[in-house]
């Protein structure tokens, strides 16, 4: 009890206890009263300090907006269209609503009423975008091509003129070269002078860094949607790609005619869209391009 056994109390001397203990007492109980009516009030107090209260504010604390994080840029690209595999192509990326780029041989457009057919739907069709594949395809004898660069930029100039005469892209045939801005690339160096002389001629030279291979004989696409997904994964993580966070895929119109490669070719695109951190985009978005058209078209002769 409450100072009841003053030997609780250290050492007070027997005259003190005397002294003061009928005092002390009555302290005691008074503070003990006290104590009592206080405990009291703190029991009462905050039931009456519930009741009165405001409702709490339900209003979570300001969180700092968190900032948005940059996608990753996957360019899908086809090659070598109008042929069998385009309407097939071009069905699949409209349905699934992603934007892709054709890069187109201007002989196929004529090469029958149904490629011309499929040309017409290429140019009709929304979120595409055309660019230049060459006229002739070099006939498929790069080595010879590519010793004449005034023929190769004649060639290109062939489906500039009578096909797309709206833009400066193109796609080297059968060869992986890039002339944009400052990023310069050549990956069989006998055809380095052709190349050059198409950049000279105000083109934009775009190459790839993933192609979705095929067997040339039977055109059966080599990997599956999950084995290109894991190759584009590995490119970004390991930095492999000629522009940090962009990467450009080739893939060939062709090989998505029959039905199981077209099935590949729509489970490869619903699994990119599945991936927040990747978006897919059209090739005229891409680093260094906008800047290159501009001045293109500024050096372009009237
Ligand atoms: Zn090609």
């Amino acid at each position: 009890m409450y100072h009841a056994d003053p030997a609780d109390e250290g050492e007070p001397s027997s005259g003190f206890f005397y002294a003061f203990s009928i005092p002390a007492i009555l302290t005691s109980i008074l503070l003990l009263s006290c104590q009592e009516k206080n405990k009291k009030e703190l029991v009462i107090r905050p039931v009456v300090v519930k009741d009165t209260a405001k409702p709490k504010e339900t209003k979570p604390p300001p969180v700092a907006a968190k900032p948005k994080k940059k996608k990753k840029k996957i360019y899908l690209t086809f090659d070598d269209g109008p042929n069998k595999g385009t309407k097939n192509v071009l069905d699949i990326v409209q349905q699934e609503e992603v934007p892709v780029t054709f890069f187109i041989v201007g002989e196929h457009v004529f090469a029958s009423p149904g490629q011309n057919q499929v040309w017409d739907s290429l140019k009709m069709a929304e979120n595409i975008e055309l660019c230049n594949h060459s006229y002739t395809h070099a006939h498929n004898r790069y080595d010879k091509f590519y010793q004449q660069p005034d023929s190769v930029v004649k060639d290109i100039k062939k489906t500039q003129q009578e096909l797309l005469p709206e833009t400066n892209i193109v796609r080297t045939p059968g060869r992986n070269t890039w002339r944009i801005d400052s990023l310069h690339f050549t990956d069989i160096k006998k055809s380095k002078a052709a190349v050059d002389s198409l950049q000279k001629a105000g083109f934009i030279v775009f190459g790839w860094d993933l192609e979705w291979h095929y067997d040339h004989k039977t055109l059966q696409v080599k990997s599956t949607a999950d084995e290109m997904l894991a190759q584009v994964d590995s490119l970004f993580s390991k930095g492999k790609t000629k522009v940090k966070d962009n990467l450009v895929i080739l893939a060939h119109d062709q090989v998505y005619h029959k039905s199981n490669d077209s099935m590949q070719l729509r489970d490869f695109i619903q699994k990119l869209k599945k991936k927040d951190n990747y978006e897919l985009a059209l090739v005229s978005s891409y680093p260094g391009i906008a800047k290159d058209m501009i001045d293109s078209v500024r050096a372009a002769p009237q």
